[in-house]
């Protein structure tokens, strides 16, 4: 052997590749030393056996049509060609290449490489699923699923069959997510995950979008009615609440559900899937809606209303009137609740009801929510000096959970007191009953900050929400305003002024006021005296009004009367403004 030789001979003994001799019947004449070290072959073994026969198990119609490719080439090397094979302790992946060295006098075969790309393989495929799979729920991921959709229309426009995308969004998510903490929020997504896959069939594709976005592609569909009974079997699945650590945390899910038409591309499905679960949303969460194109209208409204909403902050297109809060039994002015009304250059007036659940939904509220403050805190402070008795009247101003929870609500109140000079403890903060027990631990922190201020706290349409009572009992809470549908059942069933005592009764044990919301006729006010509910606002009184208005009705009167009658008068309880109360009266009758 010469130098030359003797150097190639140990190049090819030390290659990691291994690198084979086998002749044109596909036997192995030689092998170099890598088998060893890569399959735990021994090289002695091999020589002279058929290549497809040394493997435990292998591909072994791909081997051979791999040397038939190889016998077949001329000059030319084949490959890389990928075969699976296995040894008696693990499995590989080959990818081989080979040249056809039959002519060559020197070799007189076929000379193949063969290398172990298991491990690149695998490495491949893993980023390969990262790259289409959530990594939380091991679903598709938004781009596998919309690369699915395209897939299954192409089809479905050849079959001429329809498919149907079912958007899913969990209701109650984002709440718990915030509550809980984020690691309870993955394991409910996984739950959530799990339980999508449940409801759907084998073939279908389910995926995560994003947050706690999910989408199900239904192929092969006949009729809307097949996709209606997968998205029933979604929200029914979804009502079962989902037990994590001992708790069990109720997210129900909005579904929708839109059909393919013909003609339809991924972006129009995707589009419409999106608008129906809008549609659930709206229509009270927990169910599915099947997309009609007349949502596409609503949408648009929709989007026109968040635009005008945007610039009805520059235009000054907002103003609050003011409702009276009244004492039951004296009929004093004890204050106003600011409501916000907006002034549209299209539709006119438009109440809160019309606009403030698309603010909360974009955000919008948090801005709004400053505004009131500051507009109310203003105005009631100017009024309040030029009103004869107004010393103490108090300001009730409504601000959304997502104010208190993502904007900087104690901030914006401190800046409201020091553009308004408006003493602290006449600011009442109304809240509803599910922003309170949201979210607890930082709910409460927050609220806590808010107290040290010195304004007041009360809960908004009590009894609609399911405060258990322990919590009501933690949280620094001054008054509660029982919702008007406990009121207007006080004279219209015989169950009615139960249910209203109990609420009264809470109150009272919990030592907060009670204000009853929504009186509309003359029965109510005796009852609610007869409870011993010490407040009220409602129709009966007055409608929101402007604060003008306000000063010259007869409550603003009868508070001035009665300051008149009694220095001192704002210390005393409501017995005793009761007391005073009955010899102002005889005092006039007299
Ligand atoms: P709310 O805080 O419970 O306000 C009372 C609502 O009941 C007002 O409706 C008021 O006009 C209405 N109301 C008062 N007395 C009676 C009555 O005797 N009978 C009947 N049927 N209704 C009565 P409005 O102004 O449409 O406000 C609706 C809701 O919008 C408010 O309920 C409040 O939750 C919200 N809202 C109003 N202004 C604001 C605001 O500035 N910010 C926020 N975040 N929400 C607001
Ligand atoms: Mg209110
Ligand atoms: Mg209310």
């Amino acid at each position: 052997m010469d130098l030359i030789e003797a150097r190639f001979a140990s190049l090819i003994r030390n290659a990691s590749d291994v690198i084979m001799i086998v002749d044109a019947e596909g036997r192995i004449e030689y092998a170099s030393p890598a088998v060893q070290r890569t399959f735990g072959l021994w090289q002695d073994d091999l020589v002279g056996r058929p290549l497809a026969e040394i493997w435990r198990d292998a591909d072994r119609e791909r081997i051979v049509a791999f040397m038939a490719e190889v016998t077949a080439s001329q000059g030319v090397s084949v490959g890389p060609v990928e075969i699976p094979v296995s040894t008696k302790t693990r499995g590989f992946i080959l990818e081989c290449v080979g040249s056809n060295l039959l002519g060559d006098p020197a070799v007189k075969g076929l000379a193949l490489n063969l290398r172990d790309v298991t491990d690149r393989k695998a490495l491949e495929d893993q980023l390969r699923q990262l790259a289409f799979h959530d990594p939380l729920t091991l679903l598709a991921n938004r781009s596998l699923f919309r690369n699915r959709v395209e897939h299954a229309l192409a089809l479905a426009r050849r079959t001429q069959e329809r498919l149907a995308v079912l958007m899913v969004d969990l209701d109650n998510f984002k709440n718990i997510n915030d509550s809980q903490g984020h690691e309870t929020g993955d394991r409910l997504l996984q739950t959530a995950a799990q339980r999508l896959v449940k409801c759907t069939r084998a073939a279908d594709t389910v995926a995560r979008l994003g947050g706690d976005e999910f989408a199900v592609l239904l192929e092969g569909i006949a009729d809307v009615e097949q996709a209606e009974q997968i998205a029933i079997s979604i929200t029914e699945a979804f009502r079962v609440p989902i037990e994590i650590d001992g708790n069990e945390l109720l997210v129900t899910a909005s579904v929708g559900v839109p059909l393919s038409e013909p003609g339809d591309d991924t972006e129009n499905v995707l589009r419409n899937a999106d608008i129906a679960m809008y549609g659930a949303k709206t229509a009270g969460k927990g169910r599915y809606v099947v997309f009609h194109a007349h949502m596409q209208e609503q949408l648009r409204e929709r989007l026109r209303l968040e635009d005008d909403l945007n610039q009805a902050f520059e235009k000054n297109e907002f103003f609050l009137e003011f409702q009276p809060i009244v004492d039951l039994k004296t009929s004093e002015l004890l204050g106003v609740e600011a409501l916000v009304r907006w002034q549209h250059p299209a539709s006119g007036r438009m109440l809160p009801g019309q606009f403030i659940p698309l603010a909360e939904e974009t955000g919008q509220i948090i801005a709004l929510g400053r505004w009131v403050l500051e507009d109310a805190c203003r105005q009631v402070s100017r009024w309040r000096r030029r009103m004869p008795a107004g010393e103490g009247l108090r300001i009730a101003v409504n601000i959304s959970g997502r104010h208190l929870q993502q904007g900087d609500l104690f901030g914006d109140v401190r800046h409201a007191f020091e553009i308004s000079g408006l003493e602290p403890e006449c600011l009442l903060i109304e809240l509803t009953e599910s922003t309170m027990m949201h979210n607890s631990e930082a709910t409460l922190l927050k609220l806590r900050d808010l107290r040290s201020l010195g304004v007041r706290l009360a809960i908004d349409d009590f009894g609609t929400g399911y405060s258990p009572l322990s919590y009501l009992h933690r949280f620094p809470i001054d008054i509660l305003k029982i919702d008007r549908s406990f009121i207007s059942r006080l004279t219209e069933s015989s169950e009615g002024p139960k249910l209203a005592r109990a609420v009264v009764m809470l109150g009272e044990t919990l030592e907060l006021e009670t204000v009853a919301e929504g009186v509309e006729v003359e029965d109510q006010v005796a009852q609610l005296v007869k409870l011993g509910c010490v407040a009220a606002q409602g129709f009966l009184f007055s409608h929101a009004t402007t604060l003008d208005e306000v000063g010259a009705s007869r409550f603003a009167q009868r508070r001035e009367q009665l300051r008149l009658a009694h220095a001192g008068y704002d210390r005393l309880t409501a017995t005793g403004r009761y007391r005073v109360a009955e010899i102002v009266r005889k005092r006039g009758a007299a």
